[in-house]
């Protein structure tokens, strides 16, 4: 009874100063200050008490064994992990590339948070053991994030897919509360990585096109048209390039090469996406480059393709280089490619940023 009573005021006291965890400890020792005060209760507890909660008064009292206990540094859910940059935490991505894992970090003490030393990366194939990816290490970022550049998974041959779950795990750290220092380790992100040499099918017949061009890429096919919603075939950041198969086919009066045009239009995406670094980041700032390079305008000695609703500076990118590599492109987003369209969009089978 009286120590259900002195929890209730002494909560009321802490206010929002202090986290339920927290109000456990100090209420076992605190008095209430009310007219059943415990006349042994210490006076610097009363004095606490009686003053308005403020965390700098309180803190000493939290260290108890849990508090102590909590990890200096510390990460978030595996929902708030992070793949290139986005919000998702599987992914679908070609042998031969790698990613960028990003994992949200915290601190439970003080303004000045203690930080590990060194961040490792960790990974493991089709559920095996943990093992460090050698020379792979994670930055902690002020933005709340550590981010890691993960070297590209090579699927060996004769292997058709491997899933490869990557995490971070810190370096012990080394200064603080004794019981608080301790290596942890992330929740994973997982990508299932395609060896692109074992596909079949209309995987093989879409690849095919862009073998030389991209060849790191991988192909999903959208059976359920839940990828490429808007188009018959979209450069996806969480599944790759993704193809509409039936809806593609169903353009009978198209040729094979406009088809096959689809798939390098796509990889003209991937281009734009890999050779900006392969992260949110370096699309946002390819979308922006694309702006200042490719315009609407149309051919001044010859006829033009009308542009679409849809028409973007980045879509007529993908479109001139198209035109580059192939004459059978029957689908565009219209508009024309003047000469410096053109010279730039060819950076793009370079390897290189226009
Ligand atoms: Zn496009």
């Amino acid at each position: 009874m009286h120590v259900r009573r002195r929890l209730t005021v002494a909560v009321a006291a802490a206010a929002v100063a202090l986290t339920p965890v927290l109000v456990a400890p100090v209420a076992s020792a605190t008095p209430s200050g009310g007219d059943d005060r415990v006349a042994d209760a210490p006076l610097v507890t009363r004095d606490t008490l009686l003053r308005p909660a403020s965390p700098r008064t309180l803190e000493p009292r939290a260290t108890s064994l849990r508090a102590a206990r909590r990890p200096l540094f510390a990460f978030w859910g595996q929902k708030y992990n992070r793949i290139d940059g986005f919000t998702f935490q599987a992914a679908v991505r070609g042998s031969g590339t790698g990613i960028q894992l990003g994992v949200a970090w915290k601190t439970y003490r003080g303004v000045r948070p203690i930080l590990p030393k060194k961040v490792f990366v960790q990974s493991r194939v089709d559920g095996g053991t943990w093992t460090t990816v050698p020379g792979a290490r994670g930055r902690i970022r002020k933005s709340g994030f550590v981010l890691a550049a993960v070297p590209a998974h090579v699927v060996p041959a004769g292997v058709p897919v491997q899933t490869v779950d990557y995490r971070l795990k810190t370096k012990r750290i080394t200064s603080g509360p004794r019981k608080a220092r301790r290596s942890i380790v992330s929740d994973p992100v997982s990508v299932r990585f395609e060896n692109q040499s074992m596909y079949t099918g209309d995987q093989a017949r879409f690849y095919a096109p862009i073998k030389d061009l991209c060849p790191s890429a991988s192909i999903t096919l959208d059976t359920g048209h839940t990828i490429a919603q808007k188009r018959d075939a979209v450069f996806d950041f969480q599944y790759g390039i993704a193809i509409d198969v039936a809806e593609i086919n169903a353009v009978t009066s198209e040729t094979e090469a406009s088809k096959l045009a689809v798939a390098i239009h796509e990889c003209a995406h991937w281009r734009q996406f890999y050779n900006w670094g392969g992260t949110l980041k370096g699309f946002r700032a390819m979308e922006k480059r694309s702006g200042e390079v490719f315009v609407a305008d149309t051919n001044p000695s010859g006829p033009t393709a009308p542009m679409q609703p849809d028409w973007a500076p980045l879509e007529h990118a993908a479109d001139c280089a198209t035109f580059l590599v192939t004459s059978g492109a029957q689908r565009t987003y219209g508009g024309w490619c003047n000469p410096t369209e053109s010279a730039a969009a060819g950076l793009l089978w370079q390897g290189q940023k226009y």
